[in-house]
């Protein structure tokens, strides 16, 4: 039985949904204590209990230690099956989440799936939806699975009832593939969104992108949502290039003007300009398991985070996989290849 420490490097949520992942796919059942022991409230939250249930109806596991708040767990897996399934996060934990955890089994399982996902649809420190329709599931599709997602309805902070259905298509094999840079940077375009708030504070956000990024209006679009069940502002920045598309999003909270949520968005989007690397920070963290389930392929990025380096290590745990990093003049080159 593979042990996992929960509280390794960044001792997030990400240490237990790469986990579930893996052991879905290889089949290897696992323990894992100390579960998100580096966060302000340790143990299973809603979101996370809900990406083990989803895990475990998807792969036929036996569980124990599902409860909230539990800090333990022990996850032993029968064959992931492509089917039809439901789940309902409950609050408004993100469902991209949950996505992110049965993803992997589903792409190449022994049938296709149709998921319904319920939750928060763009959360802080989550992919937002955007960002995977745009940038990770474009890059998911080209290495041999189809995947399509549908917005249904969003579901922000704190209200929830989001919704999307994911269609997937499975691949006997994930492919390879290589993205050392961007390529030629195509359009850079901006999309604010508010639910249940003023137009303005959309308006606000987009003027600050078009000032700092020298955007022309027909790039920058102003959306109010209906809906949703409870109010919410997210500004999107697609990077659209030759090679794939990276999305950056500033998260609209209470007290924070809209000019920050911009500001924040803005920075990002040029820290990831000044080079010309295919991956940004959160890409590079969801590309690794993809990668290493291919068994090959490489992608340029600014760095590893803390929090990929973790997923790197919770991997390493589950395949016999290598990461190299070099490092190049553009930033840096992540490789994978079986060890
Ligand atoms: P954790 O904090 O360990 O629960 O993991 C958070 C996950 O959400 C990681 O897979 C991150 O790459 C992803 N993530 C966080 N913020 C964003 C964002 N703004 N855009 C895309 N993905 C994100």
């Amino acid at each position: 039985m593979i042990v996992i420490d929960g509280s390794q490097g960044e001792g997030g949520g990400q240490v237990l949904r790469s986990s579930l992942a893996l052991s879905l796919v290889t089949g290897q059942p696992f323990t894992i204590h100390g579960i998100r022991a580096g966060r302000d409230k340790p143990g299973l939250l809603r979101q996370h209990l809900t990406a083990v249930q989803a895990a475990a109806e998807v792969g036929g596991a036996r569980v124990s230690g599902a409860a909230l708040r539990s800090c333990e767990l022990t996850f032993e897996p029968g064959r992931p099956a492509g089917g039809a399934y439901h789940f309902s996060v409950g609050t408004a934990g993100s469902a991209t989440l949950v996505l992110q955890t049965v993803l992997p089994a589903l792409l190449c399982a022994d049938a296709p799936t149709t998921l319904r996902l319920e939750g928060g649809t763009h959360n802080p420190w989550a992919p937002p939806f955007d960002f995977l329709v745009q940038a990770f599931l474009p890059l998911i599709n080209r290495m041999g699975p189809t995947v399509n997602a549908t917005l249904v309805r969003p579901g922000f902070y704190p209200a929830g009832g989001g919704r999307f259905d994911v269609a997937i298509t499975p691949a006997p094999a994930l492919q390879p593939i290589e993205l050392l840079d961007r390529g030629a940077v195509e359009r850079v375009s901006a999309v604010a969104r508010v639910a249940h708030l003023p137009r303005i504070i959309a308006e606000r956000e987009l003027q600050v992108v078009r000032r700092k990024l020298g955007l022309s209006q027909d790039a920058l679009t102003v959306e109010e949502v209906d809906g949703s069940a409870g109010p919410g502002n997210i500004l999107t920045i697609a990077v659209q290039s030759e090679q794939l598309t990276e999305v950056f999003t500033g998260f609209g909270e209470r007290r924070t003007p809209a000019e920050a949520v911009a500001e924040n968005a803005v920075q990002q989007v040029r820290k990831y300009l000044a080079k010309p690397v295919a991956a940004g920070e959160f890409l590079t963290d969801q590309l690794l398991i993809p990668l290493a389930l291919a068994g090959g392929g490489a992608f340029g990025t600014l760095g590893l985070s803390r929090h990929a380096q973790t997923n790197i290590a919770v991997i390493r745990s589950f395949l016999d996989v290598v990461f190299e990093t070099e490092r190049a003049p553009t930033g840096y080159i992540v490789r994978t290849r079986s060890g």
